[in-house]
């Protein structure tokens, strides 16, 4: 089984790390493709403005590019078979309710889910004490279980590990996306040269919607599996405005 193995906190990243050494020694056929350094949140950009560099290194193909950079390069280019699924991650912070759109981590698994390959997104709650090895090692029953199901859907897994250590977790559950409801913050402050500057930011999220969210069951100290996909067509937006006349703004 050929696994792709990405990220958006870039080659060096400790959650990476832990990633392939849960999937290694598994009969599987690992290759690392991830951006050069840290490209969090930037959702799902790919290049086009600018040539991209690809460095074979001793941790894999960095690139100067995005996560969905990585993936295209080397679903058509570095790799000489298609891979059997693409693992992004382990990200460092979460990737809940409506931050996947945000997310670098989320976007590679997009990207893999558009060519038809199945996907898993992993985050870790905890940015820094969380439990990696476990994380790992439940990534790696993941890869596993799609070996033996293989769903005839595309099939997209957006997965939150919680704080804590694994031996905590239990069996992840199937969850939907929740919705944040920040405090969303533009922070003013002025720089050493007395210019007035900004930054994005916000105090620790709420959230609504019921115990099978993502927010819920991640806060609930449980792994969160949510599947996601790229249909974003609002059906029931679509009936009511087939009622509209819109001769009235045609020409
Ligand atoms: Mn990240």
């Amino acid at each position: 089984m050929n696994v792709l193995l990405t990220n958006d906190d870039g080659i060096h990243a400790h959650g990476l790390n832990a990633l392939r050494e849960g999937l290694s020694g598994r009969d599987l056929r690992l290759t690392v493709v991830a951006p050069d350094r840290e490209q969090s949140a930037t959702s799902h950009a790919i290049t086009l403005g600018r040539p991209l560099r690809i460095d074979d290194t001793p941790r894999g193909y960095a690139v100067d590019g995005t996560p969905t950079d990585c993936v295209w390069a080397a679903v058509h280019g570095i790799l000489k078979e298609r891979p059997d699924v693409v693992v992004s991650g382990i990200n460092h912070g979460p990737n809940l309710g409506e931050d996947v759109t945000y997310s670098g981590t989320v976007a590679a698994a997009f990207e893999a889910h558009i060519l038809g390959i199945p996907a898993i997104a992993l985050s870790m709650t905890d940015r820094h004490e969380g439990d990696w090895a476990g994380a790992a090692a439940l990534a790696a029953g993941l890869v596993e279980l799609l070996r033996e199901r293989r769903p005839a859907r595309r099939t997209l897994l957006n997965v939150n590990f919680p704080s804590g250590p694994a031996s905590g977790w239990g069996a992840p559950r199937i969850t939907r996306l929740g919705t944040r409801t920040y405090s969303e913050q533009l922070i003013e402050n002025v720089d050493p040269r007395g210019r007035k500057y900004y930054w994005i930011g916000g105090a620790e999220p709420t959230w609504e919607g019921g115990e099978d969210t993502d927010f819920a069951v991640v806060h609930d100290g449980g792994v969160s599996v949510t599947p996601l996909h790229l249909e974003l067509t609002d059906e029931s937006a679509r009936t009511e405005l087939l009622e509209w006349d819109l001769s009235r703004v045609g020409s």
